[in-house]
């Protein structure tokens, strides 16, 4: 599965941890984070990612671009409710695609947690069915 990590500033120590606490799950995943994010993740757990730019200068632009592909199978962004953001379009543009293309999505720890254990406990066989069908053929 191609997982997705992004924490804004005030949420990094927490993406950090819940990438220490499932680094079992996730190391078996590629992953992909913006570009901080990614930064952070690497540095304090060794998981390897790929790092698109960070979030404020077209991460999640990036990232949202992948969802367009269909070629993203869970998203995990930790997003900061309490401060707002110069880059607000991009964040709205990559959670409505997650809804779009019918992505798991968890915006904080309690989700993200939630999914993570699905994951784990193989919650996800249907992504290899819709994964790379196009948006309009799928049938749900
Ligand atoms: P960052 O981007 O990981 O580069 O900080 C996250 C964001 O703000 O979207």
């Amino acid at each position: 599965m191609n997982i997705a990590l992004i924490a804004h500033d005030k949420k990094k120590d927490d993406i950090v941890k819940i990438a220490k606490a499932y680094q079992l799950i996730l190391e078996k995943h590629e992953l992909y984070a913006t570009g901080t994010t990614g930064k952070r993740i690497m540095d304090e757990t060794g998981l390897d990612l790929h790092r698109f730019k960070s979030g404020p200068l077209g991460g999640d632009q990036q990232i949202g671009a992948y969802i367009s592909d269909n070629k993203m199978d869970l998203v995990i962004f930790l997003r900061d409710p309490l401060t707002s953001q110069a880059h607000e379009p991009d964040i709205s543009a990559l959670l409505r695609l997650c809804d779009v293309y019918e992505i798991p999505l968890a915006t904080n720890m309690g989700s993200a947690e939630v999914l993570l254990r699905g994951l784990q406990a193989g919650f996800y066989g249907w992504r290899d069915i819709t994964r790379g069908t196009e948006r309009e053929s799928l049938h749900f």
